[in-house]
């Protein structure tokens, strides 16, 4: 594989980056986690937009446009030949003295990562090891008023604890200050109950996901009804159904909160979770081929 490392593609062995990287030192950065489909990657503007947010809650200034940074994403595909990929995008303050400061004078490291992906779904998803065990961990997520949620940076401490801190679970549930129910550790939370879609509000420290937003927008085409607001974990033993959303993983089936297994109503035909996958899936089909 080769990697776009500074504006070169290198082969993976050689693709590095300084050990006075600030990306290395502090972890000083904002990323994209992307996925190519039929070698287009997939709700690109939503990303470019989130990235630019990143890049603005640090002040991260880096010069590139959507195109150049798209033009990079595409060169490392189709140098790789890769068409159903995953797309690790990171950008850098760059290589600065020591100091905590930033200079605001910035010469970003630009990296595009990738590897190849095939294509997911609801049922034998090669990319995730079946429905997953969530289980709350004591571990708080970061509030809003400390590096706010809504920004993808290379800092995943938060989330790398919270993982460590698992027992049995596979996918840490991360709760606000005050207990509510905010996210996974890489991945936004949702449950259904009583054929209603409910997910925790982008208001508390939670990272608007890409694949959320289009879950929402599924939800609302499907005439879904929907609630985003503030839950206890309780409230997902409960539900009839949880999932979760990431890029990687798309709808991932929750099949045990806490140990206590989601059980699905057999008497209602409709399954939320099997819609939502399905639209998911016409999206991509509709958006990438
Ligand atoms: N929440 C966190 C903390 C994440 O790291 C991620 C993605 O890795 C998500 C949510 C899901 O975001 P997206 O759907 O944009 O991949």
């Amino acid at each position: 594989l080769r990697y776009h490392v500074d504006g070169e593609l290198v082969p993976a062995s050689r693709a590095t980056v300084r050990v006075d990287d600030r990306g290395f030192r502090y972890g000083d950065a904002a990323f994209e986690t992307l996925r190519a489909y039929g070698g287009t990657i997939f709700e690109w503007d939503a990303h470019a937009a989130r990235l630019e947010a990143t890049c603005d809650a640090l002040e991260l200034t880096h010069g590139l446009s959507r195109a150049d940074l798209l033009s990079r994403i595409d060169e490392t595909l189709s140098a790789n030949d890769l068409s159903d990929a995953y797309v690790r995008l990171s950008i850098t303050r760059g290589v600065q003295p020591g100091k905590l400061t930033p200079d605001p004078d910035v010469d970003p490291t630009v990296v595009v990562y990738v590897g190849s992906l095939p294509r997911g779904g609801l049922e034998g998803n090669p990319v995730w090891d079946g429905p997953a065990a969530l289980e709350t961990v004591d571990t708080r997520r970061i509030p809003n008023d400390a590096v706010p949620a809504s920004a993808k940076t290379h800092n995943y401490l938060n989330g790398i604890l919270a993982r460590q801190e698992l027992e049995s679970g596979d996918e840490a549930l991360l709760c606000d200050g005050e207990g509510y129910a905010a996210e996974g550790a890489t991945s936004n939370v949702f449950f259904v109950e009583d054929g209603a879609l409910y997910t925790p509000a982008t208001d508390g420290p939670v990272l608007p996901g890409i694949t959320r937003r289009v879950v929402l927008e599924c939800a609302a085409d499907a005439g879904i009804p929907v609630e985003e607001g503030r839950y206890r974990p309780e409230r997902l033993r409960d539900a009839d159904r949880v999932f979760l959303t990431n890029t990687t993983w798309e709808l991932r089936p929750v099949a045990s909160v806490d140990g206590v297994a989601i059980e699905r109503d057999d008497r209602v035909d409709d399954d939320p979770l099997e819609t939502l996958s399905r639209m998911y899936d016409e999206r991509v089909e509709d958006r990438c081929y």
